[in-house]
């Protein structure tokens, strides 16, 4: 899998470095790492209270995996933000 992190993942997408800029609704706060991605670079998805969360692209294949695994909810987030923190 590539880590190919080029924005801040604050004013730019963390995957494609697009710019934010201000009032821009394209940006969506990653639920596993807590970076900001484009709509292209995001994956929505409904969580347990039917509420939509985004992932980025990597949190997303690694949620895939971990689930697979048998990780739980709290081992799959602890993976995710190590993951990022070591970009
Ligand atoms: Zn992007
Ligand atoms: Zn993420």
């Amino acid at each position: 899998m590539k880590r190919n992190a080029r924005g801040d993942g604050h004013y730019t997408c963390i995957l494609c470095n697009e710019s934010f800029g201000f009032f821009n609704h394209n940006a969506h706060e990653c639920h596993g790492c807590s970076k900001f991605v484009c709509n292209k670079c995001g994956v929505d998805t409904i969580n347990q209270q039917n509420e939509t969360i985004w992932f980025c692209k990597i949190c997303s294949e690694m949620t895939e995996i971990l689930k697979k695994s048998g990780a739980s909810y709290y081992e799959v987030k602890q993976q995710l933000e190590s993951i990022h923190h070591s970009m």
